[in-house]
């Protein structure tokens, strides 16, 4: 059953895929999912975008985006003023001025394309990111994407992103789906990646995101006790808390215009570009096929 699914979404993704070059499709989507899913005014916060891999040739996956369009949207951010935070910093920033002027730039799953090609174009741009990492797959290949899968930063990768000021958050131990966690297994996901990050870098760890963009209130209760301060939300925007960052996808066929509308706090009434994220977030990365493991456990509360 697993495998049709699997099989059936990878079918769906390559055909948005197909779609990807052009404006029309993205657009019409949008639309639909504005009308579909609503696009309610979030409290002023600090916009952020969530990308997984930057590469020089992307693929089919969705979430490949192109290094020329991306070192072309960070001069964009400059040409515009606007600064990039990390996500612990962004607790900081009180001023609603001060909001409209940032971003954040979100890394997730720890790719090694990260150091390799993304690192260089940030440092150029003089931007920060955060980034972050599946402690338990360090230097490994996962197993969770539809697509072939891709290396993780290995540990002097991630040191000297760290280094370099960029933020290393915690992506989990084995990028687990942590609401359908047992009380014991989800502490290990949330405690012990933070340890080995922390190692590591030598530097708390106090951001999150969660794998899936899948939470609820137990989740993030726990997280909290395990000493995180800040995460960023795939989904679940309408329910972010305050000390949580909605982030919108980045995906292929975004251009510099598409990514900066996203981004925008003048852009939450009606945004194509922000209901088209939104959509697409559920066809990116297998993200509709859940990895159903046997210590999953249903909560029908959290
Ligand atoms: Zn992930």
């Amino acid at each position: 059953m697993a495998f049709v699914i699997r099989k059936t979404s990878f079918f769906i993704m390559n055909t948005l895929s197909l779609f990807a070059g052009s404006l029309v499709i993205p657009c019409l989507m949008g639309s639909l999912a504005a009308l579909l899913f609503g696009n309610k005014s979030p409290q002023k916060k600090i916009p952020g975008l969530l990308f997984h891999s930057v590469l020089p040739c992307p693929g089919l996956n969705l979430s490949e985006y192109p290094l020329d369009n991306f070192h072309s949207f960070l001069q964009a951010l400059n040409n515009h003023n606007i600064k990039t935070i990390s996500v612990k910093d962004t607790l900081n920033v009180k001023s609603d001025l001060d909001k409209g002027s940032r971003c954040i730039l979100s890394f997730d799953d720890g790719l090694e394309c990260f150091y390799k090609y993304t690192l260089p174009v940030l440092q150029q741009t003089r931007h920060v990111s955060t980034v972050f990492c599946v402690a338990g797959y360090l230097g490994r290949f996962s197993g969770w994407d539809v697509y072939p899968t891709k290396k993780h930063l290995n540990k002097e990768q991630i040191r000297i992103i760290s280094d370099n000021g960029h933020e290393i958050g915690s992506h989990t131990l084995t990028h687990a789906n942590l609401p359908y966690l047992r009380d014991k297994d989800l502490d290990t996901e949330l405690k012990r990646s933070k340890e080995i990050l922390e190692d590591i870098t030598s530097k708390p760890v106090t951001s999150i995101s969660f794998p899936h963009g899948s939470w609820n209130q137990r989740v993030w209760e726990k997280a909290k006790a395990a000493g995180y301060t800040a995460a960023t939300l795939y989904r679940g925007h309408n329910n972010a808390q305050s000390d949580q960052f909605p982030v919108f996808g980045a995906f292929r066929f975004d251009s510099t215009t598409t990514l900066l509308k996203r981004i925008s706090p003048n852009n939450r009434i009606f945004s194509s570009s922000i209901a088209a994220a939104k959509l697409l977030s559920h066809f990116s990365k297998g993200t509709p096929v859940w990895k159903f493991r046997k210590t999953y456990r249903f909560f029908l509360k959290g």
